[in-house]
Order: C-alpha cells, then sequence, then structure tokens
C-alpha cells in the first residue's frame, strides 16, 4: 500500500466508509491524510474519579461496573446507563438515544471516558461521553484521552469514524515527501511535512500541534506566493501587441460623457492606457470601492483597444451583471461603429452599428439598464442556432467587443484578434477560471504568441500585504475618491416596532418617483437559493403592504430570460420595490434607487453589506440604507454601528477583520484562494512575514526555480488541485 492506494482498500470499515468519504473529495490515502481538523477537542486531562469535577473537559479510565439500556418513560427515548469505577471510586454515565453502546461495550470492559461530568442531584454523572475501550496492546487513542481532532464531516459521517480510519492510515506518513528544501527549513525553522502531518492530527501536546501547523501554514502560502512570484516572472517574458493611444479620440469620448471624470479615475485610466501601449502584456487590478466608477475608468481603455481595431473580451461573475454591463457598453458607445455581443450560458446577443437605427423589437425593450436609447436584439430564434452564429462572427473578427459570463471561457469560443481582456468583480472568480480565459485569449487567430492585456477590477479593499500574497503578480491601480455628485448614504438600524414607519418611508420615496431594494438573506440552508424566505417576502409586501405599487421579485433560480426582465422593469422605473436574494450584491447599476433595506442583516458579512449598500447612493438623490436584525449580540450591535459610522470600504474590511475571518471581509471566500488554503489564513502574518522572507532570498538566486524542480511541480499540483469553483 502506498499513499495513493485507495482508501477503500485499507480495510473492511474503510471500504464501507470510502463513498462517504468520497462526497468529501477524499479519495486515497495521500487525500486522507492532507484533510486536516478544523479544531481539536482537549480530552488530555486524565483524572481519577474521585478528582473529577463539574464542567471541566476531562478524561477518566475506569470498569464498567454495570450497563443497561431501557425505554424511558418519555417513550420513544432510548437510555443506558452504567456505572465506571476506578480505585478512587465509582461515576454514573449516561447516554440518550445511543442504542449501540450496549452492543460495544459490556460490564467489565475497561474503558476511557471523555467529557464534562454534571452535578445532578443524584450525585456526578456524565452525559453522552465519549468513549473508547483500553486496548492492552495498543496504548494509542484516537478519541479520548489527548487533543481529539474534529473534522468537518457529512451527515453520514462521524467523527469516530474519521477517526477510526485516520489512525489506521497515520503510519503512512513517513511516506510524505518533503518538498521543501533543508535550507527553507532550516531557515524558516520548520518541522518535518510527514512529522506536522501526523501531528496535525493527533497532536502529542499543544507545543507540537503549533509547530505542525506553522509547517502546514507555511507550504500553503508559500505555494500562493510562490505561484504569483512565478507568474510574473514569466510574464515579464511575454510579449503583447501595443495598443496606440487615440489621445483626441479618447479626449472627445471623455468630453461626451456625461459627467465628468474624477481625477482618481483619470489617474487609473491613464496608468492603464500607458501599460496598454507597451510590448510586455499589461496585468493590472483596478481596485475601487463600489460606485466609485470603474466601469467607465475602464472603458476608456477599452476604446482605445477597439479603436485599434482589437477584439475586447469582458468577463462579468453574474449573468445579471454581465447584461448590465451589456447594455451600458452599447449606450457609452452608441455613436461609434462597434459591434458589441453579449455571450452568457443563456443569452446569446448582438448589438452591430448597422442595425441601430431600426427599430427595437417589441419581445425585448432592451433599454440599457441606465436608461436611454435601446439596442436592437437579434431576432428569436434557438439559443444555441444563435450561439453558434455568435461564435463565428467573434471568429472572424465581426465581432469587437465580447461581454460575457464565464461562458466565454467554457463554450468553444475562438477570438480573431482579442488584445485586451477586462474582468469585473474579479475577485468573484477561481484563479483557475482567469487562468483559462488567459489561457483562452492567447489562442487568437491573428495574434498567435501574443498576451493580450489584461485589467481586472474588483471592489474589494485588499491591504497591500494581502494583495500581495493574493495578487503579487499584478500591478495595482486604485481609485480611492467618489465622484462628486454623491451624497453619503443614510443608514440605519431599524428595530421590530420601527418596521411600520419604515415601510411608510418607501412608500414616500416611491411617491418622489424614487425605487428601493428589499435584500433577504438564505435562511434555510437547504434552500441555497434562499428562495422560500425571498418569496414569503415578496408575497407579503406585494399581497399587503404595497398592494398598490409594483413589486418585484429576483432570485437565482429565475431563468436567465426572466432575471433580465425583471431588472429591466426595475431599471425602467416600472418596478418600485425590488424584493431579491444577494443575487444583486456585485455591481448592480440603478442609479435611481434610494432604499436599501436589508431583512437579517446580522446574516451578512460587512463587505457584503457595504456592497449591498452600494447600490444605492449612485446618483446625486439622497439615499437611505435600512438594517434589520431581531439579534442584539454584541457582535451583531458593533457591527451594525460600523455600518451606520463608517461609508468607506476599506475601513468596515479592517473592522470586519476584527470581527470576523478575511474569508468574510474581503468577500473572496469562494475564489479558490480561500478553497486553497486549508489551514492557514490570510492573517496569520508571522507566517506571511516568514514566507516573504524565505521567497526573496530563493527567487533572487533562482528566479525561474529551475534548480528547485520540487517546488516547481508542488506548484503545479496545487494548481491543478485547489477546487477553483
Ligand atoms: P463601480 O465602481 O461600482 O463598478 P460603476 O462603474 O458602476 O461603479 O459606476 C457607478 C455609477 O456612477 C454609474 O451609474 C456611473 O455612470 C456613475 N459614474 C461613474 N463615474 C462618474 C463620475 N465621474 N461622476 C458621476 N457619476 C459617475
Ligand atoms: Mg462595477
Amino acid at each position: 500500500m502506498t499513499l495513493l492506494t485507495k482508501i477503500k482498500e485499507v480495510n473492511k470499515i474503510a471500504s464501507e466508509l470510502a463513498p462517504k468519504f468520497k462526497k468529501l473529495g477524499l479519495e486515497t490515502i495521500s487525500d486522507l491524510l492532507f484533510y486536516y481538523p478544523f479544531r481539536y477537542d482537549d480530552y488530555s486531562n486524565l483524572l481519577k474519579i474521585s478528582e473529577v469535577t463539574p464542567g471541566t473537559m476531562l478524561t477518566i479510565k475506569g470498569k464498567i461496573e454495570m450497563l443497561e439500556s431501557r425505554r424511558s418513560w418519555k417513550r420513544r427515548m432510548m437510555i443506558t446507563e452504567g456505572l465506571i469505577s476506578d480505585e478512587s471510586g465509582t461515576v454514573k454515565v449516561v447516554w440518550f438515544n445511543q442504542r449501540y453502546i450496549a452492543k460495544i461495550l459490556n460490564p467489565g470492559d475497561a474503558v476511557f471516558l471523555s467529557g464534562k461530568a454534571l452535578a445532578t442531584e443524584s450525585g456526578l454523572e456524565f452525559h453522552n461521553p465519549t468513549f473508547e475501550k483500553v486496548n492492552k496492546y495498543d496504548n494509542f487513542t484516537a478519541h479520548t484521552a489527548r487533543l481529539v481532532p474534529v473534522y468537518s464531516a457529512t451527515e453520514n459521517l462521524s467523527q469516530r469514524q474519521i477517526r477510526f480510519v485516520m489512525k489506521r492510515i497515520l503510519p503512512f506518513c513517513p511516506q510524505i515527501k518533503d518538498w521543501l528544501p533543508e535550507e527553507i527549513k532550516k531557515s524558516a525553522n520548520l518541522k518535518n511535512l510527514a512529522f506536522a502531518v501526523r501531528q496535525i492530527h493527533f497532536p502529542e501536546n499543544e507545543k507540537i500541534l503549533d509547530g505542525a501547523r506553522f509547517r502546514l501554514k507555511f507550504d500553503e502560502i508559500f505555494l500562493l506566493q510562490a505561484r504569483v512570484r512565478l507568474m510574473k516572472q514569466e510574464l515579464l517574458l511575454e510579449r503583447a501587441q501595443k495598443i496606440e493611444f487615440h489621445k483626441e479620440a479618447t479626449q472627445e469620448f471623455v468630453n461626451n460623457l456625461p459627467f465628468i471624470l474624477t481625477a482618481a479615475q483619470k489617474k487609473s485610466a491613464w496608468e492603464i492606457i500607458k501599460d496598454l501601449g507597451k510590448t510586455r502584456p499589461m496585468n493590472r487590478l483596478l481596485e475601487g470601492d463600489v460606485g466609485s466608477g470603474k466601469t467607465i475608468a475602464a472603458g476608456v481603455a477599452l476604446l482605445n483597444a477597439l479603436l485599434n481595431k482589437f477584439q475586447v473580451a469582458y468577463m462579468a461573475p453574474t449573468e445579471i451583471l454581465a447584461e448590465q454591463q451589456f447594455n451600458s457598453f452599447c449606450k457609452i458607445f452608441e455613436k461609434y461603429d462597434f459591434s458589441i455581443a453579449l455571450m452568457t450560458g443563456s443569452a446569446a446577443r448582438v448589438w452591430k452599428p448597422e442595425t441601430r437605427n431600426q427599430k427595437s423589437d417589441n419581445n425585448h425593450p432592451a433599454s440599457p439598464l441606465a436608461g436611454g436609447s435601446a439596442p436592437l436584439l437579434e431576432k428569436e430564434g434557438s439559443l444555441t442556432r444563435k450561439k453558434n452564429n455568435l461564435l463565428k462572427t467573434i471568429k472572424n473578427g465581426e465581432i469587437d467587443l465580447v461581454i460575457g459570463t464565464h461562458a466565454l471561457i467554457q463554450d468553444k469560443v475562438q477570438f480573431h484578434n482579442l488584445n485586451l481582456v477586462i474582468v469585473d468583480e474579479q475577485h468573484r472568480f477561481g484563479i483557475g477560471q482567469r487562468k483559462e480565459l488567459k489561457e483562452k485569449a492567447t489562442d487568437n487567430l491573428k495574434l498567435k504568441g501574443f498576451y493580450p492585456h489584461f485589467l481586472s477590477m474588483s471592489a474589494t479593499p485588499i491591504p497591500r500585504s494581502l494583495a500581495l500574497t493574493l495578487y503579487g503578480d499584478l500591478d495595482l491601480s486604485v481609485i480611492d475618491e467618489m465622484p462628486k455628485n454623491r451624497l453619503p448614504i443614510i443608514t440605519k438600524a431599524i428595530l421590530p416596532q420601527e418596521r411600520g414607519s419604515a415601510y411608510e418611508f418607501i412608500r414616500s420615496e416611491i411617491g418622489k418617483g424614487r425605487q428601493a431594494f428589499v435584500i433577504c438573506p438564505l435562511i434555510d440552508p437547504s434552500d441555497k437559493l434562499g428562495f422560500k424566505a425571498v418569496k414569503d417576502e415578496f408575497e407579503k409586501l406585494d399581497k399587503e403592504i404595497f398592494k398598490d405599487v409594483q413589486v418585484g421579485l429576483l432570485h437565482g433560480r429565475l431563468k436567465s430570460a426572466e432575471k433580465e426582465k425583471i431588472m429591466r422593469e426595475f431599471a425602467d422605473n416600472k418596478i418600485k420595490i425590488l424584493v431579491s436574494t444577494s443575487v444583486i450584491e456585485v455591481g448592480i447599476d440603478v442609479p435611481n434607487a434610494t432604499v436599501m433595506w436589508i431583512e437579517s442583516a446580522e446574516r451578512f458579512g460587512l463587505a457584503q453589506l457595504h456592497q449591498l449598500r452600494g447600490r444605492v447612493g449612485r446618483a446625486e438623490h439622497q439615499s437611505y440604507c435600512f438594517l434589520f436584525t431581531e439579534s442584539d449580540s454584541e457582535t451583531t450591535v458593533k457591527r451594525m454601528q460600523a455600518m451606520i459610522s463608517c461609508q468607506n470600504g476599506f475601513e468596515l474590511a479592517e473592522k470586519d477583520l476584527e470581527f470576523r475571518g478575511p474569508g468574510e471581509v474581503y468577500g473572496i471566500k469562494q475564489s479558490g484562494f480561500f478553497d486553497s488554503l486549508k489551514i492557514a489564513k490570510l492573517t496569520d502574518w508571522p507566517v506571511i512575514k516568514a514566507v516573504k522572507a524565505e521567497i526573496e532570498k530563493l527567487f533572487a538566486f533562482d528566479p525561474k526555480l529551475e534548480k528547485h524542480p520540487t517546488i516547481r511541480n508542488e506548484i503545479k499540483e496545487f494548481e491543478t488541485n485547489v477546487h477553483w469553483e
């Protein structure tokens, strides 16, 4: 047997459990060894029965004097009672509804019991303690009398079962090859990998556990940093086609915008344009708080690429957002003869200059979301046919700008001369997806051998220290100022008794011509799309409270066409109140909306609340954010106060970092980074610092890691193993 042996071949019990492990993505011995516990129960305090005090976590070792199961008078409940004694005394133990206990344990057995004792009227008792038979020949306990690992499990897979198999495969640890060079281990004072893995499951003590943790965290952060470092190094060698700056045309474009660009927008646009003029591919992240106007800053670069007759791809994380950006760009480039296409999982559309003056098709009153003239849509036809047509026109270069979701990488898209790729809300994509897009983008008919320029956008405020680990391969532009016409959004926490007057407030805003969002979180975890909560709320508002007002409902289960219809009706101010799950969280732009009403606000992270709040206050109207919460826990109160007092995404992120973990803060939980971090956190500063020092040294004398094939290999493996989505 080796590390690659399947779990099912380990032994009989493992083979029975194998399908359950598979559900967790664990198939081989190695998979399982690298499946770390997320916490430990400290049962290492082994006491005599006479020393037991109620309420503390401890373990006793004794003999079962008596064990009996009976049905309780409250019926249905199966009670297993026993007496355990050691040389110092006897204690009562009770298990509820664990019928199997009586089959495993028998009077006369020596056992460990771990848990807390309760003080009852009839003396100390253990209720539902963890137990483990004493084995004369093997004093290695897995469930008791030590730091006991707790894993994230599935419903049908118990901690006991995981630990059982884990203990069985522990002897394979020595086969784990350490891929880090001795110099690094020595200099960063790291434990051996095999040792660390063994200790992470069944640590001898806290101190050794700390050492094991440090080593495993080091590995994860090291791979992240080394990977981006290597990518950056490689990118420096890539070549790109220049995109010439069309100065006059750009000035005219900017002058014709309905607003004046902020200084920060201009500066960022200029940084991008300078990059585009180089023969090295741009790789830049454009960061700016929600509503700071990233789209148009990117639009300036986009214009130049199009004027240079190159193709541009624009990728958005959701269909709704892709549709919206499609509509905005159709409007922004109304006066230009660019062909613009939309491609998502469920839509394929083209807007061509020659069809622009024709009347819009009535089935699709396709006014851009921000209002204005309507792009003409292609006549109905099957989606497949439309997609195939679209693919052809992208390939032969008829289409200049393609906007889409990850369908852009999934489908068989081939570009003609793609030279600029823009990824909006990039933190919502996995690194893998962005990489795929990049690869796809190099597969160009007319630009073989050249890399396209790459621009990512994100509202996620990332401290530079983190940015290094996450996006060390990117250059950074920051839009750190809001358009001048914005008023701060008035944020309030609303108490249950104030609900009525808050509804009245919405009514008065609607009276003034404004609109409102009502957001409901996922309440029932089995209801992944939050369908129930949002539907109930919709019924209540639509049928009772706002009977006379147009209320719309938006959630993840709607078909894309329906979603789009609803978004469009909202954008056109036909729907006044939009009840939605947090699907609208990213990037939706309806400047006429002035109220953001968030139910069960405590269920959202601060970054997410801030993103939601950013859906209003996008024009000159005074806007409001109402936070409803029934929880008055200390953290909730703190977080609501932070929302009320702070309008700045960066500050909120820092606060959230204090209150919760970075996963919540940066909203990049699903991005692949977090999937790749099983044990390290992006706030493990000592680890990050140690890694950084080692990376600097390593790359200084081996910039392409040519002398370190094992590290290279590990990075490759890491890339393939991470579950990107
Ligand atoms: P985000 O940075 O969140 O992506 P958007 O690009 O969607 O923000 O811009 C938000 C809104 O602000 C849009 O309606 C846009 O038209 C408008 N906007 C952008 N720049 C300016 C500006 N300089 N002055 C006024 N409004 C602007
Ligand atoms: Mg945006």
